[in-house]
């Protein structure tokens, strides 16, 4: 299999996910219920979870995964993202979309995937991503909403996926760098009623490895090296570790790791006003004339 049709494999089973998880979202549904059931599908699929399974409400724009006891459960009219990442052989495919429980699709949900689709319509190789950002911006403030401007997409790469560049949400003059034949992109519009800008807010639910540290506790040592044996440079769930040492030892651990270096924790994104936030994402091929969408 090449590089390709890897990450075609990829976002196929992506695809297939997100039409499967549509049955869960009802009122008193359990976030721990559907976050396990979105990962489990992507293995059986024959793909791996290429980031833990995000699934975010209201005014909460990213990064809240589940951990094992979460009672949390959907309420009727919640805004809920979820945004699910599939990897074959290191090749990702990252894809998001908001449902609202219970509810159609609103005005703003609608702001934010067609935010996406016009922004998909620009892409071409030789184009600048800050016309991907005038795009999103464009589209969104027309609609009478705030596109999130401290969130943004990224370029992606094998096993990084967040690979150096990002893809604007708004227009910026310095956002030159122009999209190369073969590219893969992530982009992923946020729209809010707030004041379109998200804030960091305790816990981390989300982990990545960084780097090597020479690290004294032993529990610390042991975790770190499961960490990179199993999910390597690919973000990992608090959840998924429970289970592994007893939840003190780990905690401390992770701690001990985190002040280290050798890993970093992704704190729960927030509308920094309280805004409920929609979102929408596909991950994309640059081609000479246009894009692949692979999710
Ligand atoms: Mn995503
Ligand atoms: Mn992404």
């Amino acid at each position: 299999m090449d590089e390709r049709e890897a990450l075609i494999k990829a976002g196929e089973i992506a695809r297939q996910v997100k039409r499967e998880v549509t049955g869960l979202i009802r009122p008193g549904a359990k976030l721990y219920d559907i976050a396990e059931f979105v990962e489990r599908r992507i293995v059986e699929l024959g793909g791996k979870p290429a980031f833990p399974c995000n699934l975010s409400i209201n005014e909460v724009a990213a990064h809240y995964t589940p951990y094992r006891g979460d009672e949390s459960t959907l309420g009727e009219g919640d805004y809920l993202k979820v945004d699910l990442g599939v990897h074959v052989d290191g090749y990702i495919a990252d894809t998001a979309l908001t449902f609202r429980v219970g509810m159609e699709e609103d005005e703003l949900m609608k702001a934010a995937r067609e935010a996406l689709e016009n922004a998909i319509s620009t892409v071409r190789a030789g184009v600048r991503i800050n016309e991907i950002g005038r795009a999103i911006e464009e589209t969104i403030r027309g609609r009478g909403f705030n596109p999130i401007v401290n969130l943004s997409g990224h370029k992606v790469e094998r096993y990084r996926l967040h690979a150096g560049v990002s893809i604007p949400n708004v227009y910026r003059p310095g956002d030159t760098y122009e999209l190369r034949e073969g590219d893969v992109i992530a982009i992923e519009p946020f729209a809010t009623i707030g004041a379109g800008q998200v804030i960091e807010v305790p816990p981390a639910l989300i982990f990545m490895y960084i780097r090597d540290r020479p690290v004294r506790m032993s529990h610390a040592r042991r975790l770190l090296m499961h960490i990179k044996n199993n999910y390597k440079t690919l973000p990992f769930a608090y959840r998924w570790l429970q289970g592994f040492m007893p939840e003190g030892q780990l905690k401390l651990a992770l701690a001990q790791l985190e002040k280290m270096g050798a890993i970093r924790g992704y704190p729960i994104l927030r509308e920094v006003r309280g805004g409920n936030v929609a979102q929408f994402e596909h991950t994309v091929i640059v081609e000479k004339d246009g894009a692949y969408i692979t999710t």
